[in-house]
């Protein structure tokens, strides 16, 4: 299949547009010439993350009313707003599903309602069960997530493809990989290349849950914005999409990538393997490359010195 016909879009709203990869779509976005709103709660996102010529709304994305009028004359809302995190969501997992599945459904009630005609839903990585190898999987591979933060995910999934035609709504689901870039949000939860630079940059050893061995697909921030927006333009209701590079990454690379350039001879350390935590988590791209024309254009090793100087900086 492919493209039929490129969707035009004069206003978006963005939902969690002050967060890490919310800010850097906000930003392409009005790059490309879009008028954008931001939603968002400010709980872990940052006002000065938002582009100054984007308006602003401090608002609960649960809060129907409040999407509602954001969304006024917006033809797209990307729903990237949540509590994001694995392994904290074990610990917090009705406010993980208070934000991620009922968020979502004032979200996309409060966008049919204003009259948008698409919705961008950002899913995870974290909706498949564990793979028993690094071999790429593809949007076919058994959904039957590990952590409560995957089930929230999974189940606003099918909530936004089940309404989406009763809702009048175009809904596409894109499940990001892990993602990193400047910007990210330190916290001990979330993006492991962002935690281990703050550690090496303070002089500890990049702290590894399990045998390192586990392997990720990372994926850079301008890469999933770019997927983003081609999934914007593109003509594919319904349709699920995962968003990574294909290429498999394991932990112990990482250490060693980040510790070679910020504290050479810098050994991590070894700790308990975390709770919820997938062993294996590489994407298969096919799908997003057939039907969006998505080729992910960054490899890790070309701007870690980038995300590291930020957060030096930061
Ligand atoms: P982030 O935490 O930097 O951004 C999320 C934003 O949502 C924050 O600005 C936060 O303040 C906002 N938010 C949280 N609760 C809210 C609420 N109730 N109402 C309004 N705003 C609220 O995270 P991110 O890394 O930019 O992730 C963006 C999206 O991508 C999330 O949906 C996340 O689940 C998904 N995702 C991220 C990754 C990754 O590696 N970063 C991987 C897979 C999926």
């Amino acid at each position: 299949m492919k493209k039929k016909s490129e969707m035009k879009v004069s206003r978006a709203l963005v939902l969690g547009g002050a967060g890490f990869i919310g800010s850097h779509l906000t930003e392409a976005l009005i790059a490309d010439g879009v008028e954008v709103t931001v939603l968002d709660d400010l709980s872990v996102g940052k006002r000065d993350n938002v582009p100054g010529r984007a308006a602003f709304v401090q608002a609960c994305v649960g809060d129907t009313a409040a999407v509602r009028a954001a969304a006024d004359g917006c033809e797209v809302v990307f729903h990237l707003a949540a509590k994001v995190s694995i392994r904290h969501s074990i610990k917090t997992f009705i406010e993980d599903a208070r934000i991620n599945l009922m968020g979502t459904l004032g979200a996309i009630k409060g966008s049919s309602e204003a009259g948008a005609k698409k919705f961008i839903f950002a899913s995870s990585m974290a909706v498949y069960d564990d793979s028993p190898s690094p071999s790429p999987i593809s949007e076919e591979y058994p959904t039957d997530p590990v952590s409560p933060y995957g089930l929230s995910k999974l189940a606003a999934e099918r909530y936004c493809l089940l309404l989406a035609e009763s809702l009048g709504l175009e809904t596409v689901i894109l499940r990001y990989f892990n993602t990193y870039g400047r910007g990210q949000t330190f916290t001990p939860y979330v993006g492991v290349i962002t935690i281990f630079i703050n550690q090496l940059l303070s002089g500890r050893s990049p702290t590894i849950f399990g045998d390192g061995e586990q392997q990720r697909d990372f994926i850079h921030v301008s890469d999933v914005v770019n997927a983003t927006l081609l999934a914007m333009r593109a003509d594919c209701p319904g349709e699920v999409f995962n968003v990574g590079t294909g290429s498999a990454t394991s932990i112990n690379r990482i250490a060693a990538l980040l510790a070679d350039r910020i504290r050479p001879g810098q050994a991590p350390q070894y700790t308990e393997p975390a709770e919820g935590e997938l062993r294996y988590s590489v994407a298969d791209i096919t799908k997003a490359r057939r039907l969006l024309g998505f080729d992910p254009a960054v490899t890790i090793e070309s701007r870690l010195n980038e995300v590291i100087e930020w957060n030096r900086r930061a």
